[in-house]
């Protein structure tokens, strides 16, 4: 019998129910395909949802409040004594998570497809076993779940979407034991904040917690093993957030080597070299933010074949892995660690299983990342840094936010948009913007670049006066004038 006259449970098994996850599942039952999705986590919701953008945004964004209404005075408001009740900041980020996950538990209970709370892993290419979520946890309907897990013991499937998403990275530090360590799951359960913090690492997470410890009032130390935090954007933008964090009381190191890390009395200590010394700094705390890895360690995937490189499922742009029938998509395939990335993934995957004669390919040529500090820092497609990288030729400008009308308004004053463009046809080709709402911003970049608009179009483009985004036809304009001149 071949594959397709075999029959499976279901069209299509998606183990994992997050962001990439659902959407998969809700494109390939929208398709009409009989689908189940598979959740093991403790609570049903995903990383983006329970432990990652929404509740870091919910905390950062009280840290912003807090920082403006201790720094009202250029607007001539006084608010002396501004305080704050850490219980509260937290339980209104618990609300607000609340919401969301409470309303993907809704999606995901639909009825469009099959949803079953347990951990699956293959038995062999077409089967899942399945586990019972541990007991005690999740969101109220133990009993019903627990039961339902129980039942289904394995379930077979013509195609799988693996989402199991990512965890926190074990420490490639030897002295380091990441168990000792706060990190981004459990700093969001503090119930109080330490007087003193040292954030390993400098990626997003590392910048977003410090800059939120920091604005409430946290001795924070940041340790950055690479020449400049956020190593992946251009040095102009890094180091615009660095003088920020700096000049807001943070002591940041970059260019370090960490040697050993023990505890001192009741504090815990962190020894590493800086400019050739040897340098010791003890905080009550140690905050671990040196990665996240694929969670795909209890799949079985070596038994059943699935190639995988360094724990990530390896996959071509129909996110297929080298098991045709096998998608896998979002933060096991180790390469983005972006939600909306996750989301399209599952969305190619979801409908590829459905339309194999038209199968669609992700896309990367809008690839986007914002960081959620203050100033936030935002770019898409090419930074000067990739441009180089891979020998594209490119032409630059940027325009300061302290030489903007609606900036100055906002006393927003630091970091600036910038703009990337071929230099014979004039296409949009990058985007940076380190400034207010530069997360918001970039998004006319993304519009400009998914059209293909030319740097003169973006210029000639209407822009409102005074508003925040107008500041992007400067560049614009300059390339513009260059690019005809040549
Ligand atoms: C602190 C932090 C902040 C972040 N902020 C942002 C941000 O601002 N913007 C942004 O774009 N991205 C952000 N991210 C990244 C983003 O959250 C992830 O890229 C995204 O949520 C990944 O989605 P996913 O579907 O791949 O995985 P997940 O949402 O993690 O879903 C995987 C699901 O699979 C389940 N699962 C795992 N193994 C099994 C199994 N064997 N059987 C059954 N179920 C299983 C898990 O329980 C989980 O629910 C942040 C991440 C962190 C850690």
């Amino acid at each position: 019998m071949t594959e397709s006259q075999k029959s499976f449970d279901y069209d299509v098994a998606v183990i994992g129910g997050g962001s990439g996850g659902y959407a998969a599942a809700r494109t390939a039952a929208s398709a009409g395909l009989k689908t189940v999705v598979i959740e093991g986590g403790e609570e049903v919701g995903g990383l983006c949802i329970l432990r990652g953008c929404m509740p870091t945004k919910a905390l950062l964004y009280a840290a912003e409040v807090m920082h403006l209404a201790s720094h009202a005075e250029p607007w001539g408001i006084r608010a002396e004594n501004v305080s704050f009740n850490f219980k509260q900041v937290m339980a209104r980020k618990d609300l607000v998570v609340k919401g969301f996950a409470d309303y993907r538990h809704e999606q995901l209970k639909n009825g469009k497809f099959k949803f079953i709370r347990a951990t699956a892993r293959f038995a062999d290419p077409h089967t899942l076993e399945l586990f019972p979520v541990p007991e005690g946890t999740g969101q109220g309907e133990g009993e019903e779940r627990r039961q339902r897990s129980i039942e289904v013991q394995t379930l077979t499937a013509k195609y799988f979407v693996i989402a199991t998403g990512s965890t926190i990275a074990p420490s490639p530090i030897a002295c380091i034991d990441p168990s000792y360590c706060l990190n981004s799951d459990t700093a969001l359960k503090l119930t109080r904040l330490p007087k003193s913090i040292v954030i390993l690492g400098g990626g997003a997470t590392a910048c977003e917690f410090s800059q939120f410890f920091q604005r409430f009032g946290v001795k924070v130390t940041l340790i950055q093993r690479s020449p400049h935090i956020l190593h992946e954007f251009d040095s102009d933008a890094t180091g615009e957030l660095e003088k920020v964090f700096r000049r807001e009381g943070m002591t940041v190191y970059t260019g370090t080597k960490i040697i050993d890390s023990r505890k001192v009395g009741s504090h815990k200590g962190v020894i590493f070299e800086h400019d050739g010394k040897k340098l010791h700094v003890t905080a009550e705390e140690v905050f671990y933010a040196l990665g996240r890895i694929p969670n795909t360690d209890s799949l079985n995937l070596d038994k059943i074949g699935v190639t995988t490189d360094c724990r990530r499922i390896v996959t071509n742009y129909f996110m297929q892995s080298n098991l045709p029938h096998i998608y896998a998509v979002g933060d096991c395939t180790g390469q983005h660690e972006i939600v909306h990335i996750a989301v399209q993934q599952g969305e190619v995957a979801g409908h590829n299983v459905a339309h194999p004669e038209r199968m669609k390919e992700m896309n990367y040529r809008l690839l986007t990342e914002v960081i959620f500090t203050e100033p936030q820092i935002a770019a898409v497609g090419l930074t000067e840094k990739k441009a180089e990288r891979r020998n594209i030729p490119y032409l630059a400008a940027s325009y300061p936010f302290n030489d903007h009308g609606k900036s100055l308004i906002m006393e927003a004053k630091d970091g600036f948009v910038k703009l990337l463009a071929n230099p014979t046809s004039g296409e949009i080709i990058g985007g940076c913007c380190v400034g207010p709402s530069g997360g918001d911003l970039i998004h006319e970049i993304i519009a400009a670049m998914y059209k293909r608009m030319t740097v003169a179009e973006l210029a000639a483009m209407p822009h409102y006066h005074p508003t925040l985004a107008e500041i992007w036809t400067y560049p614009a304009e300059e390339l513009a004038e260059k690019i005809a001149r040549e």
